[in-house]
């Protein structure tokens, strides 16, 4: 939350999931220079699979960034093959977690730079150079944090619950392992410190967010940067826009509205957008949590809406720590 309207020459940080997230990164590096970007990337979500280091999340962002995303699915590589997941299946092992044959070989390159000690982060731009990508994609840590999601059934790894029971459980609580001991990844402290703005993409907040936040000293650093800070509600005429987010809203005592996301980041923004079907909420959201709203649309379609998307969100965070020094 800013004291101040941020460095103007710094970098505009985005606090990123997966799917959302990615979508608004396109506009970010479609509208301002790719070189001042830095997405601060959910770890939360990665599992080691046969073996193998798999970064949901990071790779969602870099392909889509890369262009190589599958466009049905937003996640994954485009036309990709499944021979190696087949021959899995065909030999009786875990074929539950979608693994394309390109992807695969993210994984392998991945797992073994971090066997050879390299870590995450660094892993992480190499891959994002060698993608011909311009912005700088961070894991928020390189330390092991795992989401672990609270369900009837007990404790889930939170791809258990995502990919193979299919989000189906109800969702009692969350849990970050590993939270307490991690630490942001080098540059993730400097980024937000040194940003011109920061924003909170319209990602799953706990699922996406919620483990970036549980990092240590990252809510701190949010809280005394001079930057703005911005968050795009995922939650539209209270719904989703895909995934589980508003289920988990419910099953977790939140509204599931603009209005709940908004209470869950009020003591971090400086201004909230919200989608132009929820504008009659925007006068409630600033009664209830004291952060002024813009409403506009932020459902994104096509490149130009997303361009558009990141634009106003820049802007609305400038306008609002210009305010706040005014
Ligand atoms: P995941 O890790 O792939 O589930 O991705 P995220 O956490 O980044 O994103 C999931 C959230 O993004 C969901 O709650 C969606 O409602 C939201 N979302 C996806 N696309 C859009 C969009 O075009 N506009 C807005 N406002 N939210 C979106």
């Amino acid at each position: 939350m800013a004291a101040s309207a941020g460095n103007p020459q710094g970098p505009i940080v985005v606090i990123a999931g997966g799917v959302g997230a990615a979508r608004f990164l396109e506009g970010a590096v479609a509208a301002f220079s790719p070189a001042g970007i830095v997405a601060i990337v959910n770890v939360g979500d990665d599992l080691e699979l046969a073996g193998l280091h798999i970064s949901p999340d990071l790779d969602t962002v870099t392909y889509t960034l890369a262009e190589q995303v599958n466009p049905e699915t937003g996640w994954g590589v485009r036309d990709d093959s499944f021979a190696a997941l087949e021959r899995l299946r065909a030999l009786g092992g875990s074929d539950w977690f979608t693994l394309g044959d390109t992807d695969l070989g993210t994984h392998l390159y991945r797992t073994e730079r971090l066997a050879a000690g390299a870590p995450l982060s660094v892993v992480t731009g190499e891959i994002a150079a060698a993608s011909g990508i311009g912005c700088t994609i961070l894991p928020v840590s390189d330390g092991r944090l795992r989401t672990i999601v609270q369900t009837d059934d007990g404790e889930l790894p939170f791809q258990e619950y995502f990919v193979r029971r299919r989000q189906t459980d109800t969702v009692r609580g969350l849990r970050f392992d590993g939270a307490e001991s991690v630490e942001p990844a080098p540059g993730v402290h400097e980024a937000i410190t040194q940003a011109r703005a920061v924003v909170i993409a319209p990602s799953n907040p706990f699922l996406s967010i919620g483990p970036v936040l549980a990092v240590p000293g990252l809510r701190d650093c949010l809280l005394t940067t001079q930057a703005p800070v911005v968050a795009v509600s995922p939650i539209i005429a209270g719904a989703a826009v895909k995934g589980p987010a508003a289920g988990i809203m419910r099953s977790l005592g939140h509204d599931v509205s603009a209005l709940g996301v908004a209470r869950l980041y009020a003591d971090l923004i400086d201004v909230f957008v919200i989608d132009q079907q929820d504008a009659a909420l925007a006068g409630a959201i600033e009664r209830d949590t004291g952060v002024g709203c813009l409403a506009t649309q932020t459902l994104m379609h096509g490149l130009d809406e997303k361009r558009a998307l990141a634009l106003q969100t820049v802007q609305a965070a400038r306008t609002a720590g210009e305010n706040r020094d005014g």
